[in-house]
């Protein structure tokens, strides 16, 4: 095995050693979540539950450093204040693709498929749109551009609401599962590939739309793929359809092609030189090291703000977390000043107003320091960085056999987002790349561009869509790069499991009705089969509480008493029924939001879940189902967590060990399960998704009966 592939398996010893830290350091803890501190007064993070994983820290305000005949600091540490000081209007003036404006609408005059490629930062997602907008293309329909991601979506359309003078969800709207910000005048609509793609479903034409830009196709998301093949079809079917598609790099024939030779335009670049530096041995603990260099980029580096590449949120986290506590350090060791570092965590989870502060400028010359996932690769990007630090990781999706399910799992990046991680540095000017892996693993170890997703994961809902698009045979479909036919035939196995297909791969009743909602396969049976089962409305719920992030809030320095307070909503035989039991608990208490603060509950996610469960209920109203209501008895509830589920079971092995029944692999009891710890284990289980962190867990658990499972899975099981 390669040494990158080595150091992704085995994980940051700092990142676990922060944890440990964060458990022990109380003082600290308060001074990161901010809330109710004096630094979260200066952020204006508010005093509230929901809002304490606000995680935004200055450091460094007073105290002075000792240089020990270093570089000096700079004594101002402002680097270009383009944004602060120029107008919006000058602002978009500036971007290079206002230079070839003209050229280009008339391009798309001309065409009815352009391929348009441009550096990132170009202005593509921003711009676009609205010359398209001020050249009229809205007179017969609205302007429509997809993002292969929710944070990408959301921050665009805020920005060009904000150019364009008008409130969000106006004119500039925005639409993302479970999330609709546009409105009766909206004329230019950003939203995921994925809410495009289900809109196909009801509109197969798209007859709303006038022009779609399908934005950052070089991702090769899943749902972008998909949405090539069907869009061909729009484009030979609606003469007076306009069709773009944006890449951030250089591939552009790829999709030319595909389109049958259309014509390619280029925004021309304006990229300084960016120096790139390479680790001379491969980094044990790239977490560690990536620390380790940004400090001696603000000790001695010359201004200019920092971006920092890591794998996801515990990462970015600790991150952030060891930065504070360096500056700290730096500062009460030394009687010379220490100039400001603003430390910025970047996630698609991070909450939108805290997202939003990465763009901002950093007061009093302070050093910007972004610490971000792959989302600020190409989908944002973020003005005045000098120095990027590249770890070489990335998370991907892929499909585990072993598991039978896609993980998120962390891989060396391919030498295309390397490259792409390098020129964030030089759109202000000359930057330098510190890339913690050698010059060998770049040549030698890293894929010249990563695999398309839809060629690694599951493939489930993608069948579905295009079995009731009335695509018969999924192996003529027009893909750009057709998936591995094992792919396919494996997610329509799953498929055919749980009753959306027949026998010979024909969508069955259950299968066009899973459809129409926006869930995945097996959660769109649980509801369903609660229709069958008559206990829908309890259902409903529990699907509701599954498609949010977790509820339940575990301040570092407060984990007994919020553990008790979790504990108190337990139903010991399911984790299922323990999410219902705090909804329903919730409603009881008139929804209130002091009532979650004082149980430990995320009042954020359940008013989230509550806005699901209404968005779900239209679609069930508009299928003419009506709620059922179970009643306190809440095994029918299990049984139909069973039907849905029982692909998922599992058999007691040993004491709180599980064997999944149909590849014997083991799977464990999640330490925050309603089952573990309470002497009560039963034989067999279902569960959602088994995750794989230390060992193999089965996430969100419910005791069945093994009758139950031969009864609802006859294929698998028999008595
Ligand atoms: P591209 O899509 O070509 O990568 P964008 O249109 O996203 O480029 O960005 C163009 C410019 O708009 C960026 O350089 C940045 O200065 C500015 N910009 C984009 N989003 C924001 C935002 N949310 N806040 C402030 N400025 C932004
Ligand atoms: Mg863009």
């Amino acid at each position: 095995m390669s040494d990158m592939a080595l150091i992704s398996r085995k994980g940051s010893a700092l990142v676990r050693e922060i944890h440990e830290k964060q458990k022990r350091d109380k003082s600290r803890q308060r001074f990161w979540e901010l809330a109710g501190s004096k630094l979260g007064d200066i952020l204006g993070v508010e005093k509230s539950v929901d809002e304490i994983d606000a995680d935004t820290v200055v450091v460094g305000e007073d105290g002075e450093v000792d240089f020990k005949g270093k570089a000096r600091f700079s004594q101002h540490l402002a680097v270009s204040d383009f944004t602060k000081s120029k107008t919006i209007s000058q602002q978009r003036q500036n971007l290079p693709i206002f230079s070839v404006r003209d050229e280009l609408l008339q391009v798309v005059r001309e065409n009815q498929v352009v391929v348009i490629i441009g550096e990132t930062g170009s202005g593509k997602t921003t711009q676009l749109t609205q010359y398209l907008y001020e050249y009229g293309y809205t007179v017969n329909g609205i302007i429509g551009c997809t993002q292969p991601r929710r944070v990408a979506a959301m921050s665009v359309a805020k920005r060009v609401s904000e150019e364009m003078e008008s409130e969000l969800g106006d004119k500039v709207g925005y639409a993302i599962r479970f999330e609709d910000a546009t409105g009766p005048s909206t004329v230019i609509k950003y939203m995921t590939d994925g809410v495009l793609l289900r809109e196909t479903l009801k509109d197969p034409d798209l007859e709303k739309y006038s022009i779609i830009l399908m934005d950052e196709v070089h991702e090769r998301s899943l749902d972008t793929d998909v949405l090539f093949g069907i869009l061909k079809k729009v484009v030979a079917r609606r003469r007076d359809f306009k069709l773009i598609v944006t890449s951030a790099t250089l591939n552009g024939e790829k999709f030319s092609n595909f389109f049958g030779g259309i014509p390619i335009f280029h925004i021309p670049g304006r990229t300084f030189r960016v120096q790139i530096c390479y680790s001379k041995t491969p980094c044990e603990d790239y977490v560690e090291a990536a620390i380790k260099q940004a400090m001696t980029i603000h000790i001695t580096g010359a201004p200019g703000d920092i971006l920092i590449f890591l794998t996801g949120q515990d990462e970015i986290a600790a991150t952030c977390y060891a930065l504070s506590e360096r500056m700290e350090q730096l500062i009460s060791s030394t009687k010379q000043p220490v100039p400001k570092l603003l430390i910025l965590p970047i996630y698609s989870q991070l909450p939108a107003d805290l997202q939003a502060k990465i763009f901002q400028k950093a007061e009093d010359g302070a050093r910007k320091c972004i610490v971000a996932t792959n989302i600020a690769e190409t989908s944002l990007t973020i003005d005045g960085i000098f120095y990027v630090i590249d770890t070489g990781y990335g998370k991907m999706k892929v499909y585990n056999p072993r598991m039978g399910m896609d993980a998120l799992q962390v891989f060396p990046i391919s030498r295309a987002s390397a490259d792409q991680r390098a020129g964030r540095a030089g759109r202000t000017g000359p930057g330098t790349c510190y890339r913690l892996y050698t010059e060998n693993a770049y040549e030698n170890e890293m894929l010249q561009s990563s695999v398309p997703e839809i060629q690694r994961t599951n493939l489930g809902n993608v069948v579905l869509l295009l079995k009731s698009l009335q695509i018969q045979n999924l192996l003529d479909f027009d893909f750009t790069d057709p998936p591995p036919q094992d792919n396919i035939l494996n997610s329509m196995y799953q498929l055919w499991l749980l009753g959306a297909l027949n026998d010979v791969g024909d969508l069955m009743d259950l299968g066009r009705k899973m459809v129409k909602f926006p869930l995945d396969p097996a959660l769109a049976k649980l509801l369903l089969m609660g229709e069958q089962l008559e206990c829908l409305n309890e259902v409903l719920t529990i699907v509701s509480m599954l498609s949010v992030p977790s509820v339940f809030f575990r301040p570092k320095d407060r984990e007994a008493e919020s553990d008790a307070a979790r504990e108190k909503f337990f139903v010991p035989e399911s984790d299922h029924l323990t999410l219902l039991n705090v909804y329903q608990q919730w409603k009881a208490n008139e929804y209130r939001g002091d009532w979650c603060n004082d149980h430990f509950l995320q009042v954020k996610g359940l008013y989230k879940a509550r806005e699901v469960r209404s968005q779900l209920l239209d679609i069930l109203k508009t299928l003419k189902i009506p709620l059922t209501y179970c009643g306190p008895d809440w095994d029918v509830v299990r049984k139909t967590i069973c039907s849905a589920y029982f692909h998922n079971a599992a058999m007691l092995k040993g004491i709180g060990e599980y064997v999944n029944c149909r590849n014997r692999m083991p799977c464990n009891l999640h330490p925050t399960s309603a089952l573990y710890g309470l002497g009560y284990t039963p034989d067999y289980v279902v569960y959602n998704e088994a995750i794989l962190t230390t060992k193999e867990y089965m996430q969100c658990v419910t005791a069945v009966e093994p009758h139950w499972l031969a009864e609802l899975g006859p294929m698998l099981f028999s008595m």
